[in-house]
């Protein structure tokens, strides 16, 4: 384990004031001055590094927190040397300049895992985003006419052209996609949705929530297992406004179960002058089952069903930046695009670099499993997994013995991010145990901790008493090896 960053006697360890003589123990006099400590040459050079301000407020946070321990009698008597401050003042310079946010390393088995930020920009989109970003840009700038122009057009042709909707819109994320489509097209009137329908998607995202916030009634008809077309019928009134579909993406209903399709659904509200929304989440541009993937419905499939509006993620996946995609009709898309409500949850320049750059490399299908990191994770074949995991074994068997047995394991991960979720992908990695006679929880819990400590944190899983790492996601094994002489056990 990690020693304290500064040499700190406390816990049990704490000298007992009886038994042990007070010279062992620092008197608070006896620390440096702030003035002094910025002197010592090591400190001197920190400054010329990083400037005054932040390396004299650490230094003064530092000597407080010494003074205190002093105070208190627990600071040993070494802790005072202006060497071992000095050392302790880089560690928390360096701390205090490091990013919060960190590239790990997903061993979970959950590709597009939702708190290890989802989906991986492909490398076209980090140099458009680069590029973008560095300078002044056509954002709202149309650059034929040299008026203000639509930060929509940027990405709208290409998602009508991969979608075959007649128009386009794009805000920060599909929650706040279906936010105000809701708002634009159903405020202050009525919504119908199949009680089977009525999902939670994590992260207090649910349907019957949005749907108060966006100032929509909901109707709820049918089931949970069951809807029928006769349902919605009965449902609709002067004061409806749309029908709405919401992909189940995050749980299956199974066994005596039955849904109104959008192609029935789109008839029924159609005759009635209604239109039909329908929240994809996921976001399949392609046919997943082209790549051996679970199949999952497109937008294209929803327009041709008749859905007048479809909205998906940007960051599932599509494999793209975080994202609302809003596709449809031009009446509809039109209406929402002139909702208020846009502005305050329109895209940034920054992901729509991304998406845009995204979107392009789905002009190219050919090249799209090879292109698309998350599709390429995604398809990777089995025996290259197990190729990784092969390689990884060795290094952390011989790291963790003799307390810990490494073994090949075959694993079963999923696509995540609520898509798909029966489906499981094949996968394989290592599977960590702790040798007989350990408690294991603990000592597992111990060295999953280790792990996510490393420069690239390793974020494994713990199951049935073992930590599993299961190695899809790892690409290049020495990302995990290169790191193993730096795990403190
Ligand atoms: C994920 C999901 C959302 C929310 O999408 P975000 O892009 O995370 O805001 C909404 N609806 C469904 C069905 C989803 O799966």
């Amino acid at each position: 384990m990690a020693r304290p960053p500064e040499s700190v006697v406390h816990g049990s360890q704490a000298p007992k004031s009886a038994s042990t003589p007070t010279t062992d123990l620092a008197r608070p006099q006896q620390l440096p001055a702030l003035d002094k400590l910025l002197r010592v040459p090591a400190v001197a050079h920190l400054v010329g590094a990083h400037g005054h301000t932040v390396v004299a407020d650490t230094a003064r946070t530092l000597l407080a927190d010494l003074r205190a321990q002093a105070v208190a009698g627990t600071l040993a008597a070494g802790a005072v040397d202006t060497q071992v401050i000095a050392d302790a003042l880089h560690r928390r310079v360096a701390d205090r300049l490091a990013p919060r946010m960190k590239p790990v390393l997903n061993l979970t088995g959950t590709v597009i895992h939702t708190n290890l930020g989802r989906a991986l920009l492909a490398p076209s989109a980090l140099r458009h985003v680069q590029a973008m970003m560095a300078g002044p840009n056509n954002l709202e700038y149309d650059l034929a006419s040299g008026q203000r122009g639509d930060r929509d057009s940027i990405v709208e042709g290409l998602l009508c052209e991969l979608t075959g909707a007649e128009a386009a819109t794009v805000v920060n994320n599909n929650a706040a996609a279906v936010l105000l489509t809701l708002a634009a097209l159903a405020r202050g009137k009525e919504v119908i949705v199949s009680r089977g329908e009525l999902v939670e998607i994590g992260g207090a995202f649910r349907m019957p929530d949005v749907m108060e916030s966006a100032g929509a009634k909901l109707v709820e008809v049918g089931t949970t297992n069951r809807t029928h077309p006769a349902d919605y019928e009965r449902a609709i009134t002067e004061r409806t406004a749309l029908l709405m579909k919401v992909h189940t993406s995050n749980y299956a209903v199974q066994g005596f179960t039955s849904a109104v399709d959008e192609a029935t659904l789109a008839a029924i509200a159609h005759a009635r002058g209604l239109p039909v929304a329908t929240d994809l989440g996921a976001g399949a541009l392609i046919d997943m089952a082209a790549y051996g993937l679970p199949r999952e419905p497109t937008p294209q499939e929803m327009l041709r069903a008749g859905c007048d509006v479809v909205t998906f993620s940007g960051d599932k996946l599509l494999g793209g930046p975080q994202a609302g995609l809003i596709v449809g009709s031009k009446e509809c898309v039109g209406r929402i695009r002139k909702f208020p409500m846009k502005r305050a949850l329109r895209m940034s320049k920054l992901p729509l670099a991304a998406l845009e750059a995204t979107l392009m490399l789905y002009q190219q299908p050919e090249h799209l499993a090879q292109a698309l990191p998350t599709l390429r994770l995604l398809t990777r074949p089995l025996a290259d997994i197990e190729a990784t995991a092969a390689l990884v074994l060795p290094v952390l068997g011989a790291a963790l013995a003799p307390r810990y047995a490494v073994e090949p394991v075959a694993l079963q991960g999923q696509i995540g991010s609520g898509s798909l979720p029966v489906e499981r992908l094949p996968s394989a990695g290592v599977a960590i145990a702790p040798v007989d006679g350990q408690r294991s929880g603990r000592v597992l819990d111990a060295l999953a901790a280790a792990l996510r400590q490393l420069p690239q944190p390793v974020i494994g899983r713990i199951a049935d008493g073992r930590l599993l790492l299961d190695c899809r996601c790892l690409e290049d094994a020495t990302a995990l090896t290169n790191q193993i002489p730096f795990l403190s056990l």
